[in-house]
């Protein structure tokens, strides 16, 4: 986790812009990381009056403005509301909703619900700009999650963690407003408990997601003997090749468990089963079969930065889906649509071959972008990257580490002395050359 520096939440929005050295930074949430060409084209116009022109890519799947140096700030918000990118000032921050790029029609129906009941929640607008739902398997660390389990249930997650709380299709909207209530409320219980800080995320809690689930159990009227079960949430069938195209969304990785101790059950004290170390999914590049008997296309951004004919190219699709992995999905194509959106996305400078010396390749913004930065990352990762099956890799100006990955992965450090390049979680050092240790350390 990057070291705080600050009690004060300071995550940026499409309202409370961030200084960033090269201007202010507006940060326009996604929720799902889906948006519409339309709305694309939108933000692009925004760019190219206001901005320097392009897009950013975040982690987690949302879009940034930069260098907004000419931006009126109220011009801006009413032109992002204009195309439903704003569709709440008071909760813009904390329509933070992850789902998976290839998700069902059920799951996008949630994700849409989800976010107007959040903004429609007065309370919820307290949330921090961290704090993450996601509805589906996704690779980001959500704090409340419904996964889809077997008899058409969902498992509500908390912090990753299952305690044993499943949920039907249509109840699920309720769960994650009631867990988002039940994170506040423990935090409000635990102020001044822990640190002056208060929590952003729900592992900051002691017991965040055992004290959270059996207040979100409480709420819901779920007797508490479901909850604490530790019955592991049962994975989704396992993908399988058809017709030569993956299908997403990859196998599900076992999450962790709640174990409770059954007695005095209102105020649980519980041992936390250690976390199995989750793979990283793969990014969905090139053609992929979706489920429903259409295909995808997959498309990496390089380092995140969209502009240019690729950004003309992809306002004319009728609708996008923005991948953590900084790419980009043109979903519901047929298998010939799709050959010809990936012939014009590579052309266009978009990768959408799985062994592009891209895949895995990430970077903060860095300089000039970010004052805190102690190298230009960006052009070092471009002229140092080149192609690994193995772990992802992520340089970063400094050791704030914006936008790391949550499982393993490189990390390539900028610091007075040159780059340190260190294998995560366990931080094992790999020294020498720069692309070399790289190349190292992304062996698996
Ligand atoms: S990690 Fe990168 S973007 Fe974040 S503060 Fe450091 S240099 Fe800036």
């Amino acid at each position: 986790m990057p070291a705080r520096e600050s009690p004060v939440d300071a995550c940026p929005g499409a309202l409370r812009l961030h200084k960033a050295a090269d201007g202010p930074l507006a940060r326009v949430r996604l929720p799902g990381g889906m948006l519409t060409g339309p709305q694309l084209t939108a933000l692009a116009s925004l760019a190219a009056a206001f901005g320097d022109g392009h897009l950013e890519l975040t982690s987690r799947a949302n879009v940034q403005l930069r260098a907004l140096r000419e931006a009126d700030p109220a011009v801006l918000a009413a032109r992002l509301s204009a195309a439903g990118l704003l569709p709440s000032e008071t909760h813009e921050t904390v329509r933070n909703i992850a789902a998976p790029p290839l998700a069902d029609a059920t799951i996008r129906a949630l994700v849409t619900d989800l976010d107007r009941a959040l903004c429609a929640t007065p309370a919820l607008a307290a949330l921090p700009g961290r704090f993450l739902f996601a509805i589906g398997p996704t690779t980001l660390d959500a704090d409340v999650a419904a996964l889809p389990v077997a008899d058409e249930a969902f498992a509500i997650l908390f912090a990753g963690h299952d305690a044993g709380l499943r949920v039907a299709a249509d109840g699920v909207v309720a769960a994650l407003l009631a867990a988002a209530n039940a994170f506040l409320a423990e935090r409000a219980a635990q102020a001044g408990s822990a640190s002056d800080a208060p929590a952003w995320r729900l592992h900051e809690l002691p017991n965040g997601p055992a004290r959270v689930a059996v207040r979100t159990a409480a709420v819901l009227g779920l007797p508490t003997s479901t909850v604490g079960a530790g019955k592991p949430a049962d994975a989704p069938p396992a993908s399988v090749a058809t017709d030569g195209l993956p299908l997403f969304p990859p196998p599900l990785e076992p999450v962790r468990q709640i174990g409770f101790v059954r007695e005095g059950m209102g105020d649980p004290t519980p041992t936390l089963t250690p976390a199995p170390t989750l793979a990283p999914a793969p990014a969905p590049i090139g053609v992929v079969r979706q489920g429903d008997g259409l295909v995808a296309v997959g498309a990496l951004v390089p380092l995140g930065r969209l502009g240019g004919e690729a950004l003309r190219l992809l306002a004319t699709a009728r609708r996008l889906v923005v991948t953590p992995w900084r790419g980009v999905v043109v979903p519901d194509l047929t298998p010939e649509a799709a050959r010809r959106w990936a012939r014009a996305l590579d052309d266009a400078g978009l990768p959408v071959d799985p062994t592009t010396r891209w895949a895995g390749v990430t970077a903060c913004a860095g300089r000039p972008g970010c004052a805190k930065s102690l190298a230009d990352v960006r052009a070092d990762a471009d002229s140092t990257s080149a192609y690994s099956d193995g772990l992802p890799v992520h340089w970063i100006g400094c050791a704030r580490g914006c936008g790391s990955p949550s499982g393993p992965h490189v990390r390539v450090e900028a610091t007075p002395s040159g780059y340190a390049v260190t294998r995560q979680p366990d931080e094992e050092m790999f020294t020498g050359d720069t692309a070399r240790a790289v190349a190292a350390a992304r062996r698996i």
